[in-house]
């Protein structure tokens, strides 16, 4: 019997979230965005849940031709662009979009020989100061491009930094609205923070930007974390888990007051109480860091763990499920039946957001596919 433990990737999970990001935009577009081997679940496994999405985002060319091999003849957008001359090639063979950030690209298109123009997003820098063309010179960018026989049509875009919090969106906004008044084209902002946050019933003030964007990004929030936990967690947002991460407990102990629990002996038995050991450690992508008392389901009932993550195993409490023993299953998280463990808890527990616990979920672990919400989309 191979190590107990297992990943499950939920496409009806994958579904519901982008129809409920879609809830916020209605008449939008949307990208399902898929970098990071889809944020850890695995592009080819999240492919049926996120089909209905109207194209795929994501950063690596090796990742574009994989959809593609799927059978997708739908748009699929290079979010970085492209990182040499060369790659414009497969964006004309594959029909690739991709997004315009810097003069360099525009270099590399100006000497690309194509029989295809090529649909851009070219990008502004409004204040995150990471990728595209500040609000001064975006407007030659879009010049230099419109005169590209390489060049067809031509998306504006951007990215915020707090949409998830404060100061939230509106400055770069503003910005990004002013820069591209009278410029033509679809217009594409709002990562998952930005399209639940501040678009349609759940704007605040001002800033619905629904109207604003023909394409929404959403991300994080189709996988099932929410982007602005703990503000609000899933629940609020209507989203469901499409990662649930499971093991068995191996062994139990029978502590004593005074007994410790694993490598420095970091916690102590008050009283005494069963553990259980889980086939699940660091090396399986768990955080090492969660502290005694992060949440885990046992047999689908709320316990915590105790003492330090090792890298094969942690230790949980089964004092809360006594029935409990050799062999039952702990979620760490997702979903075991109708109860939920957000990924959020445990990535908080460990001082970090669910997109990093999702991405590095470890080789080694096993994934399969959700039968039952694996059908058409
Ligand atoms: C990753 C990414 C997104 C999605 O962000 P989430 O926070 O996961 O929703 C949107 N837009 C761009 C440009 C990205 O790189």
């Amino acid at each position: 019997m191979p190590r107990p433990i297992q990943a499950t990737i939920h496409p009806d999970a994958l579904r519901h979230n982008l129809a409920r990001c879609r809830q916020h935009a209605p008449d939008a577009k949307a990208w399902a965005i898929v970098k990071a081997n889809a944020y850890g679940h695995g592009i080819e496994r999240a492919y049926a849940g996120l089909r209905g999405a109207d194209g795929f985002a994501l950063l690596d060319l090796d990742e574009a031709q994989r959809i593609r091999d799927l059978g997708w003849r739908g748009p699929i957008l290079l979010l970085e662009g492209v990182f040499e001359a060369r790659d414009l090639e497969l964006c004309s063979r594959l029909g690739l979009w991709h997004t315009v950030h810097c003069d360099e690209q525009i270099d590399m298109l100006a000497l690309h020989k194509t029989h295809v123009p090529h649909r851009v997003f070219l990008k502004m820098n409004s204040g995150m100061n990471r990728l595209g063309f500040t609000p001064t010179v975006y407007r030659a960018a879009w010049s230099r491009l419109d005169a590209l026989t390489q060049v067809g049509e031509i998306t504006l875009m951007t990215h915020f930094s707090d949409a998830d919090g404060s100061p939230g969106v509106a400055a770069q906004m503003a910005r990004f609205l002013a820069a591209t008044e009278d410029l033509p084209g679809e217009r594409s902002v709002g990562n998952s923070a930005a399209t639940l946050r501040h678009m349609g019933a759940a704007a605040s003030g001002g800033d619905n930007l629904a109207a604003a964007s023909d394409w929404i990004r959403p991300g994080i929030a189709t996988y099932g974390s929410a982007p602005d936990y703990p503000e609000h967690d899933v629940a609020h947002w209507g989203l469901r888990p499409a990662m649930t991460l499971a093991a068995r407990i191996i062994a139990v102990q029978q502590l004593q007051p005074g007994d410790s629990v694993g490598y420095g002996s970091a916690f102590v038995a008050e009283r005494p109480m069963r553990i259980g050991v889980v086939a699940c450690g660091y090396a399986d992508g768990y955080p090492r860091v969660c502290p005694t008392g992060t949440p885990v389901l046992v047999g689908g009932v709320r316990s915590r763990t105790v003492g330090r993550v090792s890298m094969d195993m942690l230790t949980v409490d089964l004092d809360p499920v006594p029935g409990a023993g050799v062999g039952s299953e702990v979620v760490l998280w997702g979903a075991a039946g109708d109860a939920v463990l957000p990924i959020d808890e445990i990535a908080h527990a460990a001082g970090t957001v669910g997109y990093e616990l999702m991405c590095a979920l470890a080789q080694r672990v096993p994934v399969q596919v959700d039968a039952a919400g694996a059908g058409s989309a």
